[in-house]
């Protein structure tokens, strides 16, 4: 016969049971979210396979690294939950179809440049180069404390897309010629590779822009559809070999004074991830984007003198060049703000931006460079003629 001195123990046991159970029932239901069940019924971990497709030949040097990187420190920090496997140009997309294959889900992930798509969304020139524009410095501290970035995602929100920046060149060179540059009128009827807006400036300074992925550039200047390139700086320009196939090297790079790069992550396939991924993902492209950087800055200088033994003329632009180049950008820029709201949005954050980080950089960044040279010897590589 039951006793009722008995009935708070068993209460107690009840509740006491009845909290395990949900305890046990709470630990299994989180261990779902990260788990799954093979075939033979056994837990297992879910591994995010990603595919990660650029628009840069497979494993360039400079540019490619980025992505190999990026991949690499993916699957090292999430210790095998994710695995990214890098596809270079024309393995699964072609260059310019990156966009659209991460949009599409096609790839989880990209490698390219926003300016690759100028076509379909004008306002995203503004996130590799704007001529005379900001600096690499100068560009990720507006992206990343300046609001650039929450811009740049409001404008791939569209397209199921979320950027990311993906490395940074720094001052580019203003590319290879098959002639001297000596007036204005040596731009008439010049056919460049020049991407971005900086193409639009230089059809309107007489020339002829042409839009070629990085993998076609060697050729098309050797078989004369070009008669000019721009494609980033010393150390990946000798990469591809483009001293073969010009003679004069022009500098400084007006029109990409910081080209920056760019990862595009598919939106959906981003939220799959638990925040802990998330969060690898982020820091990943983070630490890529720094990498490319240090890189160009280590091995630029050392290309460069490869290239001057070699034969390559090296050439300042001629200032009235560059004052018509500017005109120039002055008059696209105001057409691409007038034409497009978002651009006229971002043109206001990053002018701000510009404004003020060059205010202080005349007496930081420029004061410094200036008081070095009046000490130190000179160091600027000679012509060779
Ligand atoms: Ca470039």
């Amino acid at each position: 016969m039951f006793e009722r001195r008995f009935l708070p123990v068993v209460v107690v046991a009840l509740v006491a049971l009845l909290v395990l159970v949900t305890g046990l029932w709470a630990v299994d239901s989180n261990r779902q979210s990260t788990t799954e069940v093979d075939s033979s019924g056994q837990p297992r971990q879910i591994v995010h396979n990603w595919k990660l497709v650029t628009t840069w030949p497979k494993n360039l040097p400079g540019l490619g690294t980025a992505p190999e990187n990026f991949a690499r420190y993916v699957n090292e920090m999430s210790a095998g939950r994710m695995q990214v496997r890098v596809f270079g140009a024309g393995e699964i997309v072609p260059a310019f179809e990156v966009f659209d294959a991460v949009s599409q889900g096609a790839a989880e992930v990209g490698h390219g440049a926003s300016y690759y798509w100028k076509g379909k969304i004008p306002a995203s020139v503004f996130f590799t180069a704007v001529p005379f524009g900001m600096t690499a410095q100068e560009m990720n501290g507006w992206l990343h404390y300046g609001g650039g970035l929450e811009l740049w995602q409001e404008l791939y929100a569209p397209f199921g897309v979320i950027p990311f920046a993906g490395g940074s060149s720094g001052v580019q060179m203003a590319g290879w010629f098959n002639r001297e540059l000596k007036t204005t009128q040596d731009l008439v009827g010049l056919k460049m590779r020049i991407p971005g807006l900086a193409g639009e400036v230089f059809d309107a300074a007489g020339g002829t822009a042409v839009r070629i992925a990085g993998g076609e550039v060697y050729t098309s200047m050797q078989t004369g559809v070009i008669d000019a390139v721009e494609w980033v700086g010393p150390y990946n320009d000798r990469t591809l070999g483009l001293n073969e196939v010009a003679e004069f090297y022009y500098y400084p790079g007006w029109h990409e004074p910081g080209a920056l790069l760019e990862f595009t992550v598919n939106a959906k396939a981003f939220a799959k991830l638990t925040p802990d991924l998330q969060a690898i993902v982020r820091a990943a492209a983070r630490a890529a984007n720094q990498d490319m950087l240090d890189e160009f800055t280590a091995r630029n200088n050392e290309s460069l003198q490869q290239l001057l033994q070699a034969g390559t003329k090296l050439r300042p632009l001629p200032e009235d060049i560059l004052a018509l180049l500017y005109e120039k950008s002055l008059v696209a820029m105001a057409k691409l703000r007038a034409a497009d709201p978002r651009a006229e949005k971002i043109a206001q954050s990053y002018d701000a931006f510009a404004t003020n980080v060059r205010a202080y950089h005349e007496i930081s960044e420029r004061a410094y460079l200036n008081a070095r040279d009046k000490v130190l010897p000179p160091v600027i590589p000679k012509p060779v003629d």
